[in-house]
């Protein structure tokens, strides 16, 4: 009998363009569980993969790329757990050890055994190292990795799986931190795929006035669209703007980076005030210098928030299928991906674009 194949948009080369090829459909073993894939995000990380340096990350190659999944189930090896075949769900994708108290306790975005993992090579999840989800089919190691979504479109499913849940694991961070008397403010920088949905998020789980921040026109009128109360493009005096736009005039309360550029921290730095609270979500390249005295404000605390926990996954689902959250899609075929790619490249794409079967 011959292999089953299928298709798949590999990352063959350090610094080389994605590669649309066919590969062996895999056949789910042991714990493991086969999704034939509805829809699959395109994530600027995927951009910092494809660009990395040879030995920056601790991948081998080749690999499908693809962290965002969403699908149905399709086949389960003879010890699968969880989801039946047949069932709508989505990937939680940092996979970790499945082991230390971490990951019992769901948060497999900040495993223990990381390190380890890294070591020997096993890659940070799904479309990370590990074959993900731009195919036709995805193979996920145990079925504990997979969150039903019901009748949720797959092409707004499968966004929440990053996008939506390192966004809402952002917003959980800081959310404690907000003072509850007069009027809290929380800056959002970058309105692209993660943001857009930042915006909804705080909208939806906290009173605070949300001020936007992008380099483009078409991100603000999006940001507008998702309920911020406030945007404006990135200018010399955009720190100063913040500042006066946040209540009373003293800084914002929040800033949540998702570009993690040098002028984006800059601009994080300039607008918070003392006390406030920094998430850099963004792998933008840029540095902070932290020194007392220096620059950053006293009582500043910076978070580097990772993806986020299984349990926020499905309180993102519960928001979205409550219609509290909206993802804004472009869709392409699978087979339209290498294009797909290069347009987020090109800072064009409005949201998230998306890949759908074809
Ligand atoms: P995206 O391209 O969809 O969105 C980025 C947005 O930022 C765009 O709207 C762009 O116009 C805007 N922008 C660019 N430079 C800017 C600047 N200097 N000031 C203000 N706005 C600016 O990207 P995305 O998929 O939303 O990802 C955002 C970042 O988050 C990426 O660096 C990505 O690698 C990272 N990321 C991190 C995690 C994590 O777990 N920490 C998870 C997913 C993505
Ligand atoms: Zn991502
Ligand atoms: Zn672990």
């Amino acid at each position: 009998m011959s292999t089953a194949r299928m298709r798949a948009v590999r990352m063959t080369r350090w610094g080389g363009p994605p590669v649309l090829t066919e590969v062996a459909r895999p056949i789910p073993r042991a714990d493991e569980v086969l999704i034939r894939v509805e829809a699959a995000g395109v994530c600027r990380s995927d951009l910092h993969v494809l660009d990395a340096r040879p030995g920056a990350l601790p991948y081998r190659t080749p690999f499908t790329l693809g962290h965002e999944v969403a699908g149905r189930v399709a086949e389960r090896g003879p010890g699968a757990t969880g989801p039946a075949v047949g069932e709508r769900v989505v990937v939680y994708g940092p996979w970790g050890c499945g082991l230390c108290s971490r990951c019992a306790a769901g948060a497999e975005n900040y495993c223990d055994r990381r390190a380890d993992l890294d070591a020997v090579r096993t890659g940070t999840g799904l479309g990370l190292g590990r074959d993900g989800g731009m195919a036709d089919y995805l193979l996920v190691p145990s079925g504990r990795l997979l969150v039903p979504v019901g009748d949720l479109p797959a092409a707004q499913a499968a966004p929440l799986s990053d996008a939506g849940l390192t966004a809402y694991h952002a917003v959980s961070g800081i959310r404690p931190t907000l003072p509850v008397e007069g009027g809290a403010s929380v800056a959002v920088i970058g309105v692209g795929g993660l943001g857009h949905l930042a915006v909804q998020i705080l909208r939806a789980t906290t009173s605070a006035r949300v001020l936007a921040v992008d380099v483009r026109e078409e991100a603000l009128a999006l940001a507008d669209a998702c309920g911020a109360h406030f945007g404006t493009l990135l200018r010399p005096d955009t720190a100063e703007v913040l500042r006066r736009r946040a209540d009373g005039g003293v800084g914002v309360d929040a800033v949540l980076d998702f570009v993690g550029s040098r002028s984006s921290l800059e601009l994080a730095v300039g607008a918070l005030r003392s006390g406030g609270e920094l998430a850099v979500v963004g792998s933008g390249g840029g540095e902070l210098t932290v020194r007392k005295p220096g620059a950053l404000p006293p009582g500043v605390r910076i978070s580097l928030p990772f993806w986020g926990t299984r349990p926020e996954l499905e309180e993102v689902v519960a928001l979205a299928r409550k219609g509290a959250v909206r993802v804004e899609t472009e869709e392409f075929a699978l087979s339209s991906a290498p294009e797909a790619i290069d347009r987020l490249r090109s800072g064009r794409t409005r949201g998230r674009t998306v890949l759908v079967p074809d």
